[in-house]
């Protein structure tokens, strides 16, 4: 029996490379305490660099990122988005700023992302109904990119824009491309949990300078080129700080070394638990995963949140896969495609799935102990099948 950890055990905390210090200490050399400045500059273009974009801008949050894509769009009241179902409510509650209203796509179980079949039919009733959505917002859920060939061939027939959610993805690939680079837009989020972080931040890129420059300008309050305070239309306060940009350079630094770390980890994960019944998400052809949380289905007959309440009481934070949004009481009455008629696959996953600590500083030891805990959990949850006909 592995020794008990004397920390918790977390999904995803931040791990800093140590050269954090040296960036943000340049900042304060240099005064440049503010959401303009050097870092900010260099962070965009060295996260284009890395991504092979035409340019990014560095914003607050992912979710603003997602939000100043909506409005570059144009994306307004009465206008309808399709958005990916399985993911975290950030990447829909744009379109509740806008006014607009989404329509969920299901999963397709492969990628566990954005069924294409659904998403045709989707389009095929929209069409038909002559309501075809402003945007398609597509998830890259947990590191693996979702089938953006078929994705973007549906959408470029229908000359709908792309908005990948890359949120959960920085470093993960699809035919060799980074994700978040292949549609008209891309998102990331360097919130404190994700694969790189600056504490609290995101970037937005897209495929046209021009869609750039207005996202810019939009973050910035959208003030007119004049020599006074001048405003046409309504802008936000979405730009990120020059000192938290200088934790974002160092932390870019890394981050190849960190998708090292969790790919070793998953891999770890799944020898140890595959014979077990746990199952994986697993890579498919052409993508290629940052493994930002090591995700699994629980084995047959046992219920997931018994996995994490007993993982719990050995200080390991293990998760519940996202609830899917259509399921969501926020968004209550949206439409809904599933992957076949009367087949859901994010609520299959839902239902079976959880989240598996995957901190690049966890270590060898944390680890198995971790995986010596999630085959305890299997023997101690009893079949339940009562919360298994129960589900919902
Ligand atoms: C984290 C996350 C976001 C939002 O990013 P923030 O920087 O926290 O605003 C959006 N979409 C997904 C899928 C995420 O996981």
């Amino acid at each position: 029996m592995a020794v008990l950890p004397k920390r918790k055990i977390l999904l995803s905390p931040p791990h800093m490379s140590g050269k954090e210090e040296n960036y943000i200490a340049e900042a304060f050399q240099t005064n440049w305490i503010a959401p303009v400045g050097p870092h900010i500059d260099a962070f965009e273009e060295e996260m284009s660099l890395y991504l092979k974009a035409p340019g990014a801008v560095a914003v607050s949050s992912g979710t603003a990122a997602i939000h100043l894509a909506l409005d570059v769009l144009g994306v307004k009241a009465g206008d309808t988005v399709f958005c990916s179902s399985l993911t975290f409510v950030a990447s829909a509650n744009p379109i509740l700023y806008q006014g607009a209203e989404p329509v969920f796509i299901d999963s397709e179980p492969e990628s566990w992302n954005m069924s294409p079949q659904a998403l045709k039919r989707a389009m095929e009733q929209a069409d038909k109904n002559n309501r075809l959505p402003k945007a398609v917002i597509v998830v890259h859920l947990y590191g693996q990119s979702a089938k953006m060939e078929e994705i973007m061939q549906i959408c470029q027939s229908y000359e709908i824009p792309v908005i990948e959610d890359a949120a959960e993805s920085l470093g993960a690939g699809y035919k060799g491309i980074p994700t978040g680079t292949i549609g008209d837009f891309g998102i990331y989020s360097f919130n404190g949990n994700k694969i790189i972080t600056t504490s609290g931040g995101g970037m937005l890129t897209a495929k046209k300078k021009k869609h750039l420059e207005k996202a810019k300008f939009l973050a910035q309050q959208a003030k007119d080129p004049a020599a006074y305070y001048q405003h046409s239309r309504k802008g936000y306060n979405y730009r990120m700080s020059n000192v938290l940009a200088g934790i974002g350079r160092a932390q870019l630094l890394v981050l190849e070394e960190r998708v090292e770390q969790k790919r070793f980890l998953f891999k770890r994960y799944k020898e140890a638990l595959e014979g077990r019944g746990y199952s994986f998400m697993n890579e498919y052809e052409g993508s290629y995963s940052c493994r930002w949380l090591t995700t699994a289905q629980v084995p047959y007959k046992t219920a997931p949140s018994e996995i994490v309440s007993y993982l719990e009481k050995f200080d390991i934070e293990t998760r519940r896969i996202w609830k899917p949004l259509h399921m969501q009481p926020l968004f209550a009455g949206c439409s809904y495609y599933s992957h076949i008629p009367h087949n859901n696959t994010s609520e299959m996953l839902f239902h079976t799935g959880i989240c598996i600590p995957s901190g690049t500083n966890l270590t060898g030891e944390e680890q198995l102990f971790v995986i010596e805990k999630l085959e305890e959990a299997v023997k101690a949850n009893n079949v339940r099948v009562s919360e298994i006909s129960n589900l919902k």
